[in-house]
């Protein structure tokens, strides 16, 4: 019994309502349905944050949350927008430490959304200009 609930559901030892699964990265109903058809992409092999995936296993994950977006739309009710959400970290939202990618169907009157505080500020250019210098020194290359 692993402690990580999402490699229990992927090993089939807790319930999942799966929509995709290749070798690498499968998608199941999420529990809460924050919007109807609420989804999660996860990585098959665990990896807590996204520091521990691959780069290529991430990439598959957004590719597989599009071609869900796509089917969502295809469904009806058809969502009129999707919003894709990851949380990487505990001060992110982040619960179950197993990377997973939401994929949320988005409806007028929904009332889903990303509060803040500073939604609809401006930052002055030199703010932007000095944060975005410090992070491009901190790029790793290459990956
Ligand atoms: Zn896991």
């Amino acid at each position: 019994m692993s402690s990580c609930i999402f490699c229990e559901i992927l090993a089939g030892r807790m319930e999942g309502t799966f929509v995709y699964r290749n070798e690498r990265v499968s998608a199941f109903m999420d529990i809460a349905q924050w919007t109807a058809g609420h989804l999660l992409v996860v990585p098959n092999a665990h990896a807590a944050m996204l520091a521990d995936l691959e780069s290529r296993v991430g990439g598959e994950i957004f590719t597989v949350a599009m071609r869900l977006g796509a089917a969502l739309r295809r469904c009806n009710p058809a969502p009129h927008g999707i919003n894709l959400h990851l949380a990487d970290g505990e001060a992110a939202g982040q619960e179950i430490f197993h990377v997973h990618l939401h994929v949320i169907p988005r409806f007028p009157g929904d009332q889903f959304g990303i509060r803040s505080p500073n939604l609809g500020r401006r930052v002055d250019r030199a703010s932007l200009d000095q944060r975005a210098e410090e992070i491009r020194a901190a790029l790793e290359p290459g990956r």
